[in-house]
């Protein structure tokens, strides 16, 4: 059984959290839809998991947003099947905010112990690897934007939080005050270092940023951020809700993605004679992204309230084209600077929300950005402004399209990706897929708010 550690250290390992009063250990993963599932095993049968994993059913590859399982994918068409979940052993933690628990994220693994396709973290284990190959490797952050309400009704019967106070202001931090106290600390002693916590533009909307880390283990502790924060906010009497778009007129919560590659830990991105310190390389990673950004889009931003999320005036970003810093650009680029030293230059990509499997966008991403790279692309030239305040035809004669605005439209841009197709490969590519569709089939004919309501409390 593959583990980084040695069942030595396993057995030790489950002693020591038993003896902390440890009762359980709930491992994670995260689905097509971006939504987390689990199984919890009694922390006795730790040992015995990490060596054989717990059975799970073949079809959490089909379920779609709303616990449907969609049988039009043919590799998963009957309900016969199983594999394994494994915890990834040396990422068990402790959590601060449910100490008698530990968490881990799991791997699927086929049943008599081979790879199995459908396993989102394998998938973006190869696109690592296979930059390794190529000398290349990435570090990764998410930041996440959430908006909180209170978990009982008041006697009014409404649940919004009364904050008060300007956007980014500290006294809307202040009504819950001892949630971001505890959130702090949870996050530090669940080892999800952060850069900052704050309040956010709308109205109940806070943002905290993961820092950096090598792909996996950001997409890991992306998973372990929402426990973390899921917990926080139940102890304090809120709830929070990370779905791409909580009210048809509010602001939306991007989960922003930001990425570098680096090679011989130079970053390609900072450094070069290139326009904004942009290496050949680093030019040609944001160039492969930017080529993809219909098909990258399709996986990191891929529910139907994802859709209406992306809007022109939002700092969501609504078209493919990139900018310096600038915050309307699905990717912004984020030069090194005197101060900030090689290492802060990165891409943020702005469709990118908490619908999509955080592995699966991260190798979208990297398959995207490594086929820019092996073509040797050069971007144009960055757009400094908000095109979606530009005529039709000053967009057209930019070349700035629009990203797509319907399933139909997203799915064509994903089959017509064949980097991404490699990236995933037949079988999850033809699961996502198939969800996709019973996503787009459960929506046709609501109302957006009804849309929007069925996703508040999905991820
Ligand atoms: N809330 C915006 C979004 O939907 C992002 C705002 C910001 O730039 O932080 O992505
Ligand atoms: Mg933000």
């Amino acid at each position: 059984m593959a583990q980084d550690i040695t069942a030595d250290k396993t057995r030790e390992k489950a002693a020591v959290l038993a003896r902390q009063g440890v009762v359980g250990l709930t491992v994670a993963w995260a689905d097509n839809n971006g939504i987390t599932r689990s199984r919890t095993v009694p922390i006795e049968q730790l040992e015995a998991a990490a060596e054989r994993g717990v059975g799970v059913t073949t079809l959490f590859a089909v379920f779609d947003t709303h616990d449907g399982i969609t049988f039009g994918h043919a590799g998963l068409s009957t309900p016969s099947g199983d594999v394994r979940l494994v915890p990834v052993v040396d990422r068990i933690v402790r959590l601060a905010g449910q100490p008698e628990f530990a968490w881990a994220p799991g791997r699927q693994i086929a049943a008599d112990g081979s790879p199995w396709p459908y396993d989102q973290r394998s998938a973006l284990e190869r696109q690592v690897a296979r930059a390794a190959e190529r000398g290349l490797a990435f570090r990764a952050g998410y930041e996440l934007e959430f908006h909180l309400s209170l978990a009982e009704p008041r006697g009014d019967g409404g649940t919004a939080l009364a904050l008060e106070g300007p956007a980014y202001g500290p006294r809307a931090l202040l009504e819950v005050d001892g949630f971001a106290a505890r959130l702090l600390r949870d996050l530090r002693d669940n080892g999800v270092e952060i850069g900052q916590l704050h309040a956010e533009y709308g109205p109940a909307q806070f943002e905290l940023s993961l820092a950096a880390a090598d792909p996996v283990t950001a997409a890991d502790r992306q998973l372990l951020a929402r426990q973390t924060i899921h917990a926080a906010a139940r102890a304090h009497g809120l709830r929070a809700s990370f779905s791409p778009l909580v009210s048809a007129a509010g602001v939306g919560n991007g989960w922003h993605l930001h990425t570098s590659v680096s090679r011989d830990g130079v970053n390609l991105l900072s450094g070069g004679d290139g326009p904004h310190g942009l290496t050949p390389e680093g030019a040609a990673y944001l160039a492969g992204i930017l080529r993809d950004l219909p098909a990258v889009t399709a996986i990191t931003a891929p529910s139907i309230p994802s859709l209406h999320r992306l809007r022109p005036g939002y700092f969501s970003s609504a078209y493919a084209f990139w900018g310096v810093e600038n915050r309307e650009a699905a990717l912004r680029f984020v030069p090194a600077t005197g101060l900030l030293g090689a290492a802060h230059a990165n891409v943020e990509l702005k469709p990118s929300d908490a619908s999509a499997n955080p592995y699966l966008a991260l190798a979208a991403v990297i398959a995207a950005g490594l086929a820019g790279i092996a073509d040797g692309l050069t971007p144009p030239a960055p757009v400094q402004e908000n095109p979606g305040a530009w005529t039709e035809e000053e967009r057209e004669k930019e070349g700035i399209r629009l990203l797509p605005t319907t399933p139909e439209e997203r799915q064509a841009a994903l089959v017509g990706s064949e980097t991404l197709r490699e990236a995933l490969g037949a079988d999850l590519l033809g699961a996502f897929a198939a969800v996709r569709e019973a996503d787009r089939a459960w929506a046709e004919g609501k109302e957006l708010d009804e849309v929007l309501a069925a996703h508040l409390w999905r991820y």
